[in-house]
């Protein structure tokens, strides 16, 4: 069978399974000093005064909203425009995700649409740089510090990008990041968050391991449960990974804006396609590469192309179908299609071509080259 290439794929080397390795052969294989270094390593790049790392992205935002004080009666505003996790974990806290539409060009959560949803019960606003591009962070701050709202900020697609030239991971009250091998850096799984909130800080750390408290002066064995938490720890051996990594994460992000140039430059002549947007504002770490098809032009639909590429060997992807459209949202909230018509009519076009640093140039043509020959097959005729 001829190999697919991905459209994510983690960049491991000798220097990381040396470090790995080295933890493994040491004392402490879990709760020992490599996670607090790899915690230091990222709230440093950050310039984030605390940071707490998780088994996954999706246990940070578990722990970042629980923390926060969502609960029943609360709601979340959100993007219907990203991985179910940053709503599913609003709803295991009991609270309800709110949606509100997208822009048409960064796909990001639009300002305007976030505050026709506010209402007396929001006690948050989600947000997800989507693809990486930071959202409008000024305006969204704007808009929570007017009704006393905390920013969330879902950069799992974001670690390495930048905001008015200020690295993503401060500029939000608690910032989220995933270490899935497809994202920027891996440590397997995992995750983080990073705050500048001593409180969040104290809180998070409870939260990760069953909500313990220690209380030496009681005995050197005690301890109490004050709030519930969960076992939420990441292993030392794989922070080794995630710190080993964190060298090389200005590496990756330059060769993934490399390749973005290469593909926006050869599809930048092709009317089928749209190629995605980077704001005067914004540095884009490129988790993915997002291209739209433009349907008018073509004689089939996304799923023909898609199929197509496949059939290529491209192991394309499409990022996401809009959480509300999900039958657990649409049952439990009563979200239908039609709801965001943005977010909707973004899926319909989307396709993601691979993107990972490892990727050689050689890729890349492979991957323009079939991109060309399925659309000109697909191209309407005059
Ligand atoms: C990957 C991802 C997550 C979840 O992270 P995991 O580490 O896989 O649990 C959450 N939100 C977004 C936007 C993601 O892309």
């Amino acid at each position: 069978m001829k190999k697919v290439l991905p459209y994510g794929h983690q960049s491991i080397d000798g220097n990381d399974i040396a470090s790995v390795v080295r933890v493994l052969k040491s004392d402490w294989i879990t709760q020992g000093p490599v996670v607090d270094q790899f915690e230091r390593s990222v709230a440093t790049y950050c310039n984030a005064r605390y940071a707490v790392a998780f088994s996954s992205g999706t246990a940070a935002l578990h722990a970042a909203y629980a923390v926060a004080g969502i609960g029943p009666g609360n709601e979340v505003i959100t993007t219907p425009m990203t991985f179910a996790a940053t709503a599913n974990a609003v709803v295991y806290c009991g609270g309800k995700p709110v949606f509100a539409d997208i822009q048409e060009d960064t796909l990001n959560i639009s300002p305007e649409e976030i505050k026709k949803k506010i209402t007396k019960r929001t006690k948050a606003i989600a947000v997800v740089d989507f693809a990486g591009h930071p959202v409008e962070l000024d305006a969204i701050r704007k808009i929570a510090k007017a009704r006393n709202l905390l920013v969330i900020e879902d950069a799992a697609h974001a670690l390495g990008s930048t905001y008015k030239g200020k690295n993503i991971g401060s500029l939000s009250d608690m910032t989220i990041f995933s270490f899935h091998p497809v994202k920027a850096i891996t440590t397997g799984e995992g995750g983080m968050v990073v705050t500048n909130k001593k409180d969040f800080y104290e809180k998070l750390m409870t939260f990760r391991s069953h909500g313990i408290v220690k209380k030496p002066e009681k005995g050197g064995w005690y301890y109490e449960i004050e709030t519930l938490g969960n076992n939420y720890r990441i292993t030392d051996f794989q922070c080794a990974l995630g710190l080993s990594q964190m060298k090389k994460l200005g590496k990756f992000v330059q060769r993934r804006r490399e390749i973005v140039q290469q593909y926006n430059k050869a599809f930048r002549s092709m009317q089928e396609i749209v190629t995605p947007v980077e704001k005067a504002y914004a540095k884009s770490a490129y988790h993915i590469y997002v291209i739209r098809l433009r349907l008018e032009r073509l004689r089939v639909g996304r799923k023909e192309v898609f199929d197509a590429l496949r059939k290529k060997g491209i192991g394309v992807q499409v990022h996401y179908v809009p959480v509300h459209l999900h039958p657990f949202y649409k049952k439990t909230f009563g979200y239908k299609q039609g709801d965001f018509p943005e977010a909707e009519a973004y899926y319909e076009t989307a396709i993601t071509l691979p993107l990972f640093p490892g990727m050689t140039s050689g890729q890349v043509k492979s991957v323009v080259k079939a991109v060309k020959e399925v659309l000109s097959q697909f191209r309407k005729r005059r």
